[in-house]
């Protein structure tokens, strides 16, 4: 199996709110999405991947936490909404379509998620901490957000230079 590229920050593709799935008629479809989005994730390191950051514009991603992050943890996600968050943190996150960049972000510390299974079968997804910062990053990616929206706009302005000197080094 061919690995997936990951697509970085500039391509438009990470910008536009991706097409919910069809269930039950492509749930066929995201079988195969789903295995082709693990292993880009774990051949690149990451511990989420939306399928738009691979270049496909559905509203579909995988989670993968490895224990020592928590109690570890696999999610797939098809058609995800978070549907309530409450509390606040602030960690660093990083993100695969940039690579190198970690930024502090301010997340709900708690969410609620409604999604779809890899099965077509609807779940429902209560989490804290870490697992819910990786929730939050990756439903926004479905969304057409990047983690950089998610800074203020003075950090955003601060930041600016950096992203376009690391821009030129991902184009080399
Ligand atoms: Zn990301």
């Amino acid at each position: 199996m061919a690995v997936l590229g990951i697509r970085l920050y500039g391509d438009p593709v990470l910008t536009r709110k991706t097409r919910p799935v069809l269930l039950p008629s492509e749930r066929e479809l995201v079988g195969e999405l789903v295995r082709n989005l693990f292993a880009a994730m774990e051949a690149f390191g990451g511990v989420g991947l939306a399928a738009n950051q691979a270049g496909v514009p559905l509203r579909v991603a995988v989670i993968r936490i490895p224990p020592k992050e928590g109690p570890g943890v696999q999610l797939v996600l098809v058609n995800p909404e978070i549907i309530s968050g409450e509390g606040s943190q602030t960690g660093e996150e990083g993100c695969l379509s940039f690579p190198g960049l970690f930024l502090k972000i301010k997340r709900f510390n708690k969410v609620k998620v409604r999604s779809f299974n890899e099965r077509g079968l609807p779940v429902e997804i209560n989490a804290d901490g870490f697992l819910a910062r990786a929730l939050q990053h990756e439903i926004d990616h479905l969304d057409g957000k990047v983690f950089t929206q998610r800074l203020s706009l003075l950090a955003r302005l601060r930041l600016k230079p950096r992203l376009a000197r690391l821009k030129k080094e991902w184009l080399r």
